[in-house]
This record gives C-alpha cells, structure tokens and sequence, in this order.
C-alpha cells in the first residue's frame, strides 16, 4: 500500500523508455501500479521485473485505478487511449479518479480531454517532465503541472515518487506548453554548442578542451555538460530521446507562439534545425544526432583527444 496520498493503486499507460522507469519508482514507493502498453511483451516483462500487474484492458485498468497516468507519444495517442475505440479508459474510470497526463503533448487537445474528464466526474491535470531517462531511473525529474490546485495537491504524493520537483504553472495545459518551450531553449543550447565546436575545431581548439571549458565558463548549458561528452564526441548517439519526440515538441512550442501571436524568429530556425535533421536521419535517431546535421553543414566531424 501506498505511504501516502489516500491512492494505493495506479494504472500507468505507456511503459516505453520514460514510463519504465517512472512505472518503476511508483512501484519502488509502494503502489500498487497496473501497467498497459500496446506492445504487450512490455507490459509483461515490466510486471516479471518489476512488480505489479497488466490488466488485459484499458477498461479493467481503469475500474482498478485510483489515479491512471499516461506516458505516451503523442497527444493523439493520448486522446485514442482515453477515449476511443472499443476500449479506452474512460470506458472504466471511477468517480473522483485522478488522470494525470505525463506525455509531453498539445495544451489544447489536453484541454479539450479534460473538459471531459470533468463531465464523466474526473479531473485532468497535465504534468510534462523534464530530466530525460536518468532522472526518470531515479525518481529526480522536473514535473510541470497544471490544472485545478486542489488536484494537483492530491496528486503530489503520486508524482513526488518520481519527481524532486513540482512546479506548478497554472491552469491545464500550461505545463505542456511550458515543457515545449523549454524543450526550445534547450536545443537552441545544444545547436549554437555544437556549432562553437565545429568553428573550435577549425581554429585548432579540440572539441573536449572546449567542453571542458565551456563547462567551467559563462557558455555552459544542460547541453554541454551532459550532451556533449556523454553522447557526441564519444560517437554514441544514445540519450534515449528520439528526433521525432523532440521535432514534435519543437512544433508544439512554435504552434504555442503562433496562437499566442509571437514573433519568434530564432525558434523558427531552430525548428527548422530539427524539422532537416529529422528528415536526414529518420524519427527514430536519437536527439543528439542532430549534431550530425551541423556536421554536414560545416563539412566537418567533431573529434575530442
Ligand atoms: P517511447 O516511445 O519510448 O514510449 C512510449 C510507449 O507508449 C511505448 O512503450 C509504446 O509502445 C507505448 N504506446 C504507444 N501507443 C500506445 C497505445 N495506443 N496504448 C498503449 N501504449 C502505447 O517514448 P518516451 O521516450 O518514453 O516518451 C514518452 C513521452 O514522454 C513523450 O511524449 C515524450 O515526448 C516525453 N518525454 C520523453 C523524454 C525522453 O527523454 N525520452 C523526456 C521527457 C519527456
């Protein structure tokens, strides 16, 4: 049983490179989770690995749930899992229930989904993360959420177990926006990283040196101290987070400024960074090979001693 919060069981939709470890912590801090995945194999192996169980429904997973989370692609993924087709969540949610969406999807559609959340007697919070599949693995990601305060509040001991922070933006859907626009400035960190490099490089800087500097100096960013090194120069290419994820937060975060009516030129480059790196290497690269693309474009291959 759980510790705390008044919820002892937790259906979690999407157990893939994020939801694994997210799924597990809940475990690790004494719930009682019901994982589904579409890929059924996984599902199963996280229950032999892990712990809890995998109903054979989403309805079912639902009827047992006191609080359903959803860890998935997309928002149109989140929309069919909840809402469509001969078996969805809403099929089987109970009064009161808590759905905590985690994906890092579309603040409208997230708005639209709880509306009617509201109106079958639940509520919806969005709560995006940050942090990527190491903070995941220990339970220290950075949680955005939003909706009602008195959800949340009910929610925190849930999202405590695998987050170090709640921060809370306001009302539903602005965690998701807050999680594209944050996903903007990070890789606009990465790709002006990459780009000092590549000049560095030409000059007779070597690419670790600059790292090592840039790590100790005022051009330091997430990137460059766990990118770069960890993934790059070591020709790895492994973070965990696929090109197609982030080209789709990228379009959120231009969709966002677009809505909002914001002139935003340097993000429109950025996106259009990853829309051609995307369309180079394939959705399923992983982010950092965007790298690569700069690579190309400067006719030249980073190289640390
Ligand atoms: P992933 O593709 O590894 O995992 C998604 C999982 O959902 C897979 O296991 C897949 O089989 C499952 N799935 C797909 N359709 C389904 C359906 N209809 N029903 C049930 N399960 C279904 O993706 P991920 O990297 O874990 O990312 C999940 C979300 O988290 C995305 O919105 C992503 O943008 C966001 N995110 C990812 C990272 C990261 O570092 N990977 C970091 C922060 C946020």
């Amino acid at each position: 049983m759980a510790q705390s919060g008044g919820f002892s069981s937790v259906g979690f939709v999407g157990v893939g490179n994020m939801g694994w470890p997210m799924a597990a912590c809940l475990v690790k801090a004494g719930f009682n989770v019901l994982v589904n995945d579409s890929r059924r194999e996984v599902a199963n192996n996280f229950v032999q690995q892990v712990g809890g169980a995998a109903p054979d429904s989403l309805r079912q997973l639902a009827e047992a749930s006191d609080v359903v989370i959803t860890m998935l692609p997309t928002s149109t993924i989140v929309q069919r899992v909840l809402a469509e087709g001969d078996d969805n969540i809403f099929a089987g949610m109970k009064p009161g229930a808590i759905i905590i969406e985690m994906s890092s999807g579309v603040p409208s559609v997230t708005q639209r989904l709880a509306e009617q959340v509201a109106a079958l007697g639940g509520a919806l919070i969005d709560a995006p993360v940050s942090g990527g599949v190491p903070r995941a693995k220990t339970g220290e990601l950075a949680i955005m959420a939003g909706g009602d305060a008195a959800t949340i509040d009910k929610a925190v001991p849930v999202l405590s177990a695998m987050g170090s922070s709640v921060l809370r933006t306001g009302a539903v859907g602005s965690g998701q926006a807050m999680k594209a626009l944050n996903n903007l400035v990070s890789t606009g960190g990465f790709l002006i990283g990459i780009e000092a490099l590549l000049i560095g490089q030409r000059f007779g800087l070597d690419p670790g040196v600059m790292t090592d500097v840039l790590n100790a100096a005022t051009g330091m960013n997430n990137s460059t101290q766990k990118k770069f090194r960890q993934f790059v120069l070591s020709r790895k290419f492994n973070a965990g987070f696929t090109m197609g994820l982030l080209a789709k937060d990228l379009s959120i975060a231009l969709q966002v400024g677009r809505e909002t009516g914001t002139a935003a030129p340097l993000s429109a480059l950025v996106n259009e960074m990853i829309v051609s790196a995307q369309s180079r290497f394939g959705p399923d690269a992983d982010h950092t090979e965007m790298a690569k693309l700069c690579e190309l474009l400067a006719g030249s291959e980073l190289e640390a001693d």
